[in-house]
């Protein structure tokens, strides 16, 4: 049981101490997940502005969304019909 939950380990760039997974800067101190992405993919450290107070996860549906997608998911349609129909250049 040493590599799963490790008491008192907290990121060295943003100080949080929950991450999905621990993982190591360019000096070998502690960073968590995102903060490791974030250096691999920019080569900077993670600003701290970004810093959520829970970890983020990657399906989130947006509340109220729902009738705004169907919304231009209508107007798409007419749109589409229209310009099929017609074949004209005015329909903007
Ligand atoms: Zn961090």
């Amino acid at each position: 049981m040493s590599n799963s939950r490790r008491a008192g380990v907290q990121c060295t760039n943003c100080s949080t101490t929950a991450t999905s997974l621990w993982r190591r800067n360019t000096q070998g101190e502690p960073v968590c997940n995102a903060c490791g992405l974030y250096y691999k993919l920019h080569g900077v450290n993670r600003p701290l502005a970004m810093k959520k107070d829970s970890i983020q996860t990657r399906k989130r549906k947006p509340k109220g969304s729902n009738k705004n997608t169907a919304a231009h998911a209508a107007t798409r349609m007419i749109k589409l019909e229209q310009h099929n129909g017609k074949k004209s250049f005015l329909i903007q």
